[in-house]
């Protein structure tokens, strides 16, 4: 295990910020500062996509090595990861407030399966031979797109970087990662394992900062792609300066409004706890958290009254602590937002049932909150909230259903609840979303794509759909002497 470095990781070297800048860490669950950070700023990033810029050149050490020495690099660092476990779930827990239980089971495992995944991709993502017509010979190569700028969110900061770095480093890109301000820790350390896993410098390097640290980023004309995880607000800034330097390739992982919808036939338990689940998990802080939850007139009721019960049972508390389901919001700015949205849902006329309210007086936590009555113009209906609170809507008309799931600039996820599989295959046609869970959310793997429709983002990340987006297809076409089928 390392000594922690809090500084800017570029070319395998650890640095202190060019402005001389630094900035605070704090531990959600407490308020208190965990350490301070070196904060990277334009200068900062400019030299760090200098080193991504060197480490990609035709003929570097990077670019030659066989591509299956490349999976087992990354299949090292999620061995280094693996051997580290406990230690950066704890770095987790401490940085994001999430219940150390999720920052193992979920962050670390679930990092550990990506990297091991996408390694297995490294010398599998080949080319094509097409018989295309005259005398020629034509095949496709996937090349690396170049340097990639990976700007992650602080929900799942680990996990965030995983999904970046994975496809990006099996297909041959170098990268410069930036991890949001609220939750540096993780990456900074991954950087260290990166090191010594044995990567190359300049490959990998990792920028902590804010947005502007960010926007250079994506302003930087050497950069050839840029992968974002955030909200849709910034999301729409990035996809307009990728245009406007270079045309910089861009994947955008954006917020969501997804409805999850119960159909009167379910097993209303399972259900009722599947959308507790839907919504709560990570202190609602999900962008494919389920916030609109459609249920069918004839169980409304009940399913309302069981779902307050589920969220009065939800246990609120220290994240270290095992049996700990929520612990607090990333940091004082979510929690004051999450409290003035839950207002306008009083304000709107929305039932607040339980919840409502800040847990304690220490910390960022909100306590798990329930709203029924909630109609589609309801701001909490329409915006993202990204925080612990459940919204019950009422329907009654499969076709109106889908209109009203549909009716939102955002299309990341949905999920069905039914037995009736005529039902739920109309449905699946019907719902403008990357994904369609049915009796079953939040379910994500890394063989599995998943992105947005409309606001929600472009482009799809995991799985081979993932991959394709850090390659570009060059066609070679050669003149050849005589054809021969
Ligand atoms: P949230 O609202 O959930 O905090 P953001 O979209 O603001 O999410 O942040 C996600 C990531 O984007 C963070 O790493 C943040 O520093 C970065 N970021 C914020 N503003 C910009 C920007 N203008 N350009 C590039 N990156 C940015």
């Amino acid at each position: 295990m390392y000594q922690y470095v809090p500084h800017i990781f570029i070319n395998n070297e650890w640095l202190k910020s060019k402005t001389g800048s630094t900035f605070e860490t704090i531990n959600p669950a407490t308020g208190t500062v965990i350490t301070e950070i070196q904060q990277g700023s334009k200068q900062d990033i400019d030299l760090a996509v200098e080193a991504a810029v060197e480490a990609f050149k035709f003929g570097s050490v990077w670019r030659r090595i066989d591509a299956s020495e490349r999976g087992r690099l990354l299949n090292k660092l999620a061995d280094l990861i693996e051997r580290d476990a406990p230690y950066i779930a704890s770095l987790e827990t401490l940085d994001n407030g999430k219940p150390y239980r999720d920052s193992y089971s979920i962050d670390v495992l679930g990092s550990i399966k990506v990297l091991r995944y996408m390694a297995g991709w490294s010398d599998k993502n080949h080319g094509r031979t097409i018989p295309m017509d005259g005398p020629y010979f034509c095949y496709t190569r996937h090349e690396p797109v170049g340097v990639c700028g990976q700007i992650i969110p602080w929900n799942f900061p680990l996990l965030m970087m995983a999904w970046k770095i994975g496809p990006a480093l099996t297909t041959g890109n170098t990268v410069v990662l930036k991890p949001a301000e609220q939750t540096p820790l993780t990456a900074l350390y991954v950087a260290q394992l990166i090191k010594e896993a044995g990567f190359p410098p300049g490959v990998v390097n990792v920028v902590p900062g804010f947005g502007d640290a960010g926007a250079a980023l994506v302003e930087n004309t050497k950069v050839d792609k840029v992968a974002f995880t955030g909200s849709t607000e910034v999301g729409k800034k990035i996809q307009e300066a990728s245009g406007k330097f270079n045309l910089k390739r861009t994947t955008l992982e954006l917020g969501g409004k997804s409805p999850n919808i119960i159909l009167a036939d379910v097993d209303i338990e399972k259900a009722v706890e599947a959308a507790h689940f839907g919504v709560f998990f990570n202190q609602g802080q999900v962008c494919c958290a389920g916030s609109r939850t459609f249920v069918e007139d004839s169980i409304y009721d009940e399913f309302v009254e069981r779902s307050v019960e589920r969220a009065k049972k939800r246990r609120v508390g220290n994240p270290f602590h095992s049996e700990t389901e929520q612990g607090p919001q990333v940091d004082e700015t979510q929690m004051n937002k999450i409290l003035s949205l839950i207002k306008d849902g009083v304000n709107d006329g929305a039932k607040l049932l339980v919840g409502g309210e800040r847990h304690g007086n220490e910390g960022y936590f909100v306590k798990p909150t329930v709203f029924a009555d909630v109609e589609d113009h309801h701001i909490i209906a329409k915006e993202e909230i990204f925080g612990p609170v459940q919204q019950l809507l009422r329907f009654k008309d499969l076709d109106e259903l889908i209109e009203r799931a549909n009716n939102t600039n955002y299309g990341l996820a949905s999920a069905i609840f039914s037995r009736d599989i005529d039902k739920i295959n109309y449905l699946v046609q019907g719902i403008k979303a990357g994904t369609v869970w049915v009796n079953t959310y939040n379910v994500l793997s890394p063989q599995s794509p998943f992105g947005g429709y409309k606001d929600s983002g472009h482009g799809r990340e995991m799985g081979q759909y993932g991959i394709n987006q850090y390659t570009e297809v060059k066609c070679v076409i050669t003149a050849i002497p005589q054809k021969n089928s």
